[in-house]
């Protein structure tokens, strides 16, 4: 991944981890969604390192967060970069 585009990786990274954190279907303590067939069942982060919201190509089962590629981190950029303009 460009280098430029990491920072704009952790944005979402943070966004879809918020979203989580505010749903029934999280548990906390375990920092998983609840088990099929409600959630995913899916590990979200290990406080803040790797799990599903760390996945670009993930998304949530009930649709609170998509899938982002490539090209959505850089038209994120490129929005940020303009805002900054
Ligand atoms: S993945 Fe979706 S359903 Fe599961 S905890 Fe996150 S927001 Fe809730």
């Amino acid at each position: 991944m460009n280098k430029d585009l990491i920072p704009i990786k952790e944005i979402v990274v943070k966004a879809r981890i918020s979203i989580c954190e505010s749903c029934e279907l999280f548990r906390p303590t375990i920092r998983r969604c609840a088990l099929p067939p409600k959630g995913c069942g899916c590990l979200i982060d290990t406080f803040g390192k790797i799990g599903k919201a760390h996945m670009l190509g993930q998304s949530c089962p009930h649709k609170k967060w998509e899938r982002v590629t490539t090209e959505d981190l850089i038209e994120l950029h490129n929005q940020i970069v303009n805002e900054e303009l």
